[in-house]
């Protein structure tokens, strides 16, 4: 019953295996369904969109080449990581409106001062409180401008500061509270990321509270991605995170087809 909905490709400049390669290998460890959902991040770096430009028909192929080979035992579908449109505006609608995708998570990988969020300097709390309050006010901007349907990683920052800080967003609380705000009046989904299980934080991203305030919230739309750029990371805690959502008071899953949201019971 288990779905990977963060799952990135060779397609992706950071990621490498082959969509029939991941869709074997999500049968292999038995998953109901993979969302495939490469970079398209708006920025000049070697990761931004025109490296999915220039891979888009090998990615087509391959998907092709997978849904024939493996369709009738994975739901296999064709997605979408979509970063920091507000640094480019006006370029991603137009590419985007003429394609179609099953899913689109929103993410912040760059702040709207065009710095990488993975490598900001955070070494001191200062440094830490003005980043996290540009990122989450960055959050706030993705949102509004929408044209995605979940939140994929809220607390990414985490990521590169270990041995900084606790693994924890709670100095951010009510600017959190406002992102989570902003998701439910939208109905967009927030995402699990299960990266965090196997990183220094030993928790899925983000933490309980955070989960648990969503749900407060009216949020119940919750997609779960393991980020994986490797094949051996797919699938990966997916497990983990439905037994979190499960204690948390979640209903079940929820899986876009078409980027709409369907609710998988848990059973
Ligand atoms: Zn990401
Ligand atoms: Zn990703």
């Amino acid at each position: 019953m288990l779905y990977d909905q963060h799952v990135h490709s060779a397609y992706s400049e950071d990621g490498n295996p082959l969509i029939c390669d991941i869709a074997a290998r999500a049968i292999e460890i038995g998953l109901r369904g993979v969302t495939i959902t490469d970079h398209f991040d708006l920025c000049t770096d070697p990761i931004g969109y025109p490296f999915y430009m220039a891979h888009e028909e090998a990615r087509k192929a391959d998907f092709a080449a997978a849904r024939a080979q493996y369709g009738d035992r994975l739901e296999l579908r064709w997605g979408l990581e979509l970063g920091n449109p507000f640094l480019m505006p006006g370029v991603a609608d137009p590419i985007l409106a003429e394609r179609s995708f099953d899913f689109i998570l929103g993410s912040v990988h760059y702040l709207s001062d065009g710095r990488d969020v993975y490598l900001v300097d955070y070494s001191t709390p200062e440094r830490r409180g003005e980043a996290l309050s540009m990122y989450f006010e960055d959050m706030l901007t993705l949102i509004a401008d929408g044209g995605f349907d979940s939140l994929a990683h809220l607390d990414y920052p985490l990521r590169p500061m270990k041995g900084l800080m606790e693994p924890t967003l709670v100095p951010w609380r009510e600017q959190i509270e406002a992102v989570l705000a902003a998701l439910v009046r939208r109905d967009m989904a927030l995402e699990i990321n299960t990266r965090g299980f196997m990183d220094w934080k030993n928790r899925q991203e983000p933490e309980d509270w955070v989960l648990r305030r969503y749900y407060e919230l009216g949020g119940r739309m919750i997609t779960i991605g393991s980020d994986a750029h490797v094949l051996h990371a797919v699938g990966g805690a997916v497990d983990r995170a439905e037994a979190k959502l499960r204690e948390l008071g979640f209903e079940g899953v929820t899986v876009f087809t078409d980027r709409k949201p369907a609710l998988v019971p848990f059973a």
